[in-house]
């Protein structure tokens, strides 16, 4: 653990009152390193060209930009990257890029694995360690920031853990994200395997984000099976959250459908979501499983199996979509973040420069 103050995590009023309390340094200095950290994402005070020599080594000797280093441990042949953040404790998280043709998205982890125990991921399998920081949550995005060639504009949390079960860091991160990167908050979605609680606790931050909850299936008997969560909250409690947040925040909330071959992929299933999601406004985001050995041995649905169902929700009248899927040359998409990047890291290579 460093002892020495990050300044990933400050924001700009933070940064400045640190400057002027800290250095006796005019409060503009903190304006100046909010830049550099957040716009630019430079990893060194030496690369802080409009603060004065002194100042800048001042703050290299007593501060860190971030206590945190990235390795590469996949590249894909479509440009995604995934990389492994390791924290100054020793832990470990995965975070990837994800380039588009007009968009450049990228995928953060909030908790060091996960509690949740849903039995098609990989991250559940390795049990839960801690929260993540808003500052560990931000690094990951500056950090894949330097590994891309264009600026990010779009983020989702759906890489490691329960977002919902870090909810003020997680809030916080978001709005420093918003405030001091310059993502909109219309680009950024937070997925849930649905905190009922939490769910009613984020719509009271009104935030312009897109919630998105694995729902998975539309019964509790298949839902239990898949997902202990629903143990604690049905399926009608979460739908209920669900139409409360629309009320709330008039954003259409994204159901997540992981689709497994004869565990929730049948008619019948598409049949009985339809009818329940009748009256939520909403968008019905479909994801054939990406295989990952599990206890259970799923395995992923064939295409016909898949359009069949997108079939039966649309003439139900449903807006659905099917995640347009990246990185599976290298095990880089959802629910495969864990663990085989114990071989050696692919070296660093800068290819980055961002000018705003
Ligand atoms: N804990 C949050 C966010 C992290 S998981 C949540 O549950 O939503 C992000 C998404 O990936 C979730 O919808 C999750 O159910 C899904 N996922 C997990 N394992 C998967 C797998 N093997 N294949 C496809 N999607 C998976």
């Amino acid at each position: 653990m460093t002892e020495s103050p990050v300044l990933v995590g400050m924001s700009t009023s933070e940064l400045r009152e640190w400057v002027a309390t800290q250095f006796w340094e005019p409060a503009y200095r903190g304006n100046q390193i909010a830049q550099w950290v957040y716009r630019r994402a430079v990893d060194s005070f030496e690369a802080m060209s409009d603060l004065p020599a002194r100042l800048r080594t001042r703050l290299s000797e007593v501060a860190l930009i971030t206590p945190n280093q990235i390795d590469i441990t996949q590249r894909s042949r479509d440009g995604v990257v995934k990389g492994l953040l390791r924290l100054s404790d020793g832990n470990e998280v995965e975070c990837v890029l994800l380039p588009y043709e007009e968009r450049v998205s990228v995928c953060l982890s909030t908790q060091v694995g996960c509690a949740m125990g849903c039995r098609f991921c990989a991250t559940a399998q390795g049990g839960y360690t801690r929260n993540l920081t808003t500052g560990e949550m931000v690094d990951q995005l500056l950090h894949l920031q330097r590994l891309s060639e264009r600026p990010i504009t779009h983020l989702v949390m759906m890489g490691m853990g329960e977002p919902l079960l870090n909810l003020p860091n997680l809030v916080r991160a978001l709005h420093l994200i918003h405030e001091e990167v310059g993502i909109s908050m219309r680009r950024m979605t937070v997925s849930t395997v649905g905190i009922v609680p939490k769910i009613y606790e984020l719509a009271e931050h009104r935030l312009p984000i897109t919630l998105a909850i694995s729902l998975h299936a539309p019964d509790d008997e298949t839902r239990a099976k898949i997902m202990p969560v629903n143990r604690k909250w049905t399926v009608e409690t979460l739908l209920q959250s669900a139409r409360d947040y629309f009320e709330r925040t008039h954003r259409r909330v994204t159901f997540e459908y992981l689709l497994l071959r004869e565990v929730n992929d049948t008619p019948d299933h598409a049949r009985l979501l339809a009818q329940r999601l009748r009256g939520v406004p909403c968008l019905v985001n479909l994801i054939p499983f990406n295989y990952v050995p599990t206890p259970d041995q799923y395995q992923r649905p064939e295409v016909e199996r898949v359009q069949r169902f997108r079939q039966i929700l649309e003439q139900a009248g449903i807006e659905v979509s099917q995640r347009m899927e990246r990185g599976h040359d290298i095990d880089a998409a959802c629910g495969q973040l864990r663990g085989k990047h114990r071989g050696k890291p692919i070296p660093l290579k800068m290819s980055y420069s961002v000018s705003h």
